[in-house]
């Protein structure tokens, strides 16, 4: 019997939120790996702290809530420790780019083989609407009510020079695509960073922004660092100008996990040693 992926938990999203388009391509993705015979006991989704987060509770797999920022550092222990494991990450925009980053462009730099699910709505929503480094120079919001005089930073180009190797940019009124998109960052072996363009119907409702300026990378050679970073600064998440959706860049290179002077053990040497710490933990 398949299981249902939903919780039965309240949902306390707002009408409207962005993040149940992330929630159901997952749930949709998941489905999908377990009709194909894949156990998803050996799926773990860690999440941070902010309105995406509560997706830990509403996605019926194995989950880790973190503390704010600390996505990355927790499902990267997790891999190293089982490198059987499917590594979901799911942060949000202050979570990634403000209190995470160092340990983004960490996980970047070291290819760290695991998916990174970036809701990005370029708000902190939870704490009802200040600026994130992703919000465009003027924002007005509860931090900044005559408007930030902040840049934001691009996303695209910091994974480019950090050394990610599959960079791809979603949006979350394009789902078929999204979940192309999370799809090939799971098949893919390294570090895959997908910054997902999320609305926040409540703080920061970009719809008609969007609506009018996304279009579908088409004919992009994501093997070109060269033609990747030109596509990744045609927007540069402040002024007006076409929005590209689509993988950025893809490249084979060894993971940490196949470089790391690691104890290698087998599977079953490792459920043993597992069994073990427990039993002598009781
Ligand atoms: Fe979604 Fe924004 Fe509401 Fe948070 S505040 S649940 S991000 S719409």
């Amino acid at each position: 019997m398949t299981r249902n992926m939903i919780t039965p938990a309240q949902n306390t999203w707002c009408p409207g939120c962005g993040n149940f388009s992330i929630q159901h391509t997952l749930k949709d993705i998941l489905a999908g790996m377990e009709k194909e015979g894949r156990s998803l006991d050996d799926v773990v989704l860690v999440s941070g702290i902010g309105c995406h987060a509560k997706i830990a509770d509403y996605l019926n797999i194995n989950t880790v809530y973190t503390l704010h920022g600390r996505t990355i550092p927790v499902a990267t222990g997790l891999k190293l420790a089982n490198p059987d494991l499917t590594v979901i990450c799911c942060a949000g925009d202050g979570d990634a780019y403000a209190e995470g980053l160092d340990h983004l462009i960490f996980a970047a730099k070291r290819n760290i083989d695991l998916t990174m699910i970036v809701h990005n709505n370029r708000v902190y929503g939870l704490t009802t609407g200040q600026y994130t480094p992703t919000s465009p120079l003027g924002f007005k919001g509860k931090s900044t009510p005559k408007g930030t005089a902040e840049y934001p930073f691009n996303p695209l180009e910091l994974m480019l020079a950090s050394g990610a190797t599959y960079i791809a940019r979603g949006y979350t009124r394009k789902q078929p695509q999204l979940g192309q998109l999370i799809r090939q960052g799971i098949a893919h072996k390294g570090f895959a960073f997908i910054d997902v363009l999320q609305i926040c119907a409540s703080f920061f409702n970009m719809t008609e922004y969007y609506q009018s300026r996304v279009y579908d990378l088409a004919g992009h050679n994501a093997r070109d660092f060269g033609a990747a970073c030109a596509k990744a600064r045609e927007w540069d998440y402040n002024r007006d100008a076409p929005i590209s959706l689509g993988v950025f860049y893809e490249q084979v290179f060894p993971t940490f996990n196949e470089r790391a002077p690691a104890r290698h053990i087998s599977r079953e040497e490792r459920s043993h040693q597992i069994h073990d710490l427990f039993e002598t933990a009781k």
